[in-house]
């Protein structure tokens, strides 16, 4: 059988995990959960991944030398395409965001982020690439403690 995963030299697959080891001489293991679908007669257990940002997914997407879950992937994505125009811009816009998602957040917190807002003269993300809405929702947070209930 063809090897299907070309960025792989080599699987160690166990209950728990499942072991890459890249080419690039990156070893990851991706911790998996069991779960049941099914009924009836028809049940049966299938692993989910577990990506690094603990969502636990179907399918996971190779990209910049590693596996992630499609979020993450598109994630990473955006602030390739970005330039030194629309960088700024789309830090700006995801920050902004953020202090408006997380209206509970102290205001020692939220002194510390507004400060970081890049100070650019656009919103405007004229790409569509990035225009996709999750692309604008923060990613990280940003050091403060609570849920990322956005994700
Ligand atoms: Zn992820």
């Amino acid at each position: 059988m063809p090897f299907r995963f070309q960025f792989v030299k080599s699987l160690v697959i166990s209950l728990q995990n499942i072991e890459f080891n890249h080419y690039s001489g990156y070893n990851q293991i991706v911790p998996l959960r069991w779960i049941r679908t099914g009924f009836g007669r028809n049940i049966c257990r299938r692993p989910l991944f577990i990506c690094n940002c603990g969502r636990s997914v179907i399918k996971l997407y190779f990209q910049y030398g590693s596996l992630k879950c499609r979020r993450c992937a598109h994630a990473v994505y955006a602030s390739q395409v970005c330039d030194k125009h629309t960088r700024p811009i789309l830090q700006a816009l995801r920050l902004e965001t953020f202090l408006k998602l997380k209206s509970y957040m102290g205001q020692r917190n939220r002194r510390r982020l507004t400060a970081r807002i890049p100070k650019t003269h656009s919103r405007r993300l004229d790409s569509k690439r990035l225009s996709h809405h999750m692309i604008q929702l923060p990613h990280s947070n940003y050091s403060t403690r609570g849920a990322m209930h956005w994700r």
